[in-house]
């Protein structure tokens, strides 16, 4: 079994720094992830341009370069052969933390292939922030990240959840919320929901009510912004 000690940025070994950035406010990020991002020699970021207004904001210099879905593959082989030469990287993604919901899964199964360390700087990431102010159970809960953008497929998905206990933890689109909800309202009934609106940034809103309640304020206005949600888990007999 191999592990990894908890030290920063060693120029002499290569490790990959898997770094939380902010979800909204550009303060939320931790005095390790600013120092990392300065001191690693690459950093590989989701979307360069989004990272740069960051590293703009924090007079950060360091070297970039994009590392998404649609390049992971390729890229990941070329940020493998650069660690093994003792670089030291940092991943970000374009806001919390990557690898939640974003890219980073391949590069890390890569580099534990190779036995390259790996770091976590942890900070925010928009799932445990919304639980946070959700007002429901947290001793124990469930991240299910995005369900299917379909309706049947999403239902299908609800179901296979409809007798889980524990809170539940979403994301999903604007576009879709109030199609979100009323599947939810169909499969689960109407179960306590925290719709956790535009975290951390100007027009932060955090809802709490029932699913009815729910639908009836986000479809009279059309939703904007980024959205997570936060259910109740099924209710004990
Ligand atoms: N890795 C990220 C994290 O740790 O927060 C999540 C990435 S996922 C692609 C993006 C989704 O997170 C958005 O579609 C939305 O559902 C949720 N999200 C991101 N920022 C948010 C915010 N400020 N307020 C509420 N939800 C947010």
């Amino acid at each position: 079994m191999k592990t990894s000690q908890p030290t920063d940025v060693n120029p002499t070994e290569g490790a990959l720094y898997i770094v939380s950035t902010p979800i909204g406010n550009l303060e939320d990020i931790t005095l390790r992830a600013l120092r990392v991002l300065k001191t690693v020699d690459l950093i590989a970021a989701e979307d360069t341009r989004h990272t740069r207004r960051l590293l703009a904001h924090y007079e950060i210099y360091t070297p970039i370069t994009s590392y998404f879905e649609g390049n992971q593959i390729r890229k990941g082989e070329q940020l493998v052969a650069r660690l093994e030469a003792g670089e030291a990287v940092a991943l970000v993604s374009d806001a919390g933390t990557p690898t939640i919901s974003d890219p980073g899964y391949r590069l890390l199964v890569q580099c534990i292939e190779v036995d390259i360390p790996i770091m976590p700087i942890p900070g925010p990431s928009a799932c445990i922030a919304a639980a946070s102010v959700a007002g429901l159970p947290l001793h124990n809960f469930v991240f299910e990240g995005f369900l299917s953008p379909k309706s049947g497929r999403r239902k299908r998905q609800l179901t296979d959840l409809c007798e889980e206990r524990r809170t539940l933890i979403f994301y999903e689109s604007p576009h879709r919320l109030v199609a979100f909800l009323r599947d939810v309202l169909e499969v689960f009934g109407d179960r306590r929901v925290s719709v956790a609106r535009e975290l951390t940034k100007r027009f932060e809103e955090i809802f709490r009510g029932t699913m009815t309640e729910a639908i009836e304020k986000f479809r009279s206005t059309p939703p904007r912004g980024e959205f997570t949600l936060v259910i109740a888990g099924k209710a004990s007999d």
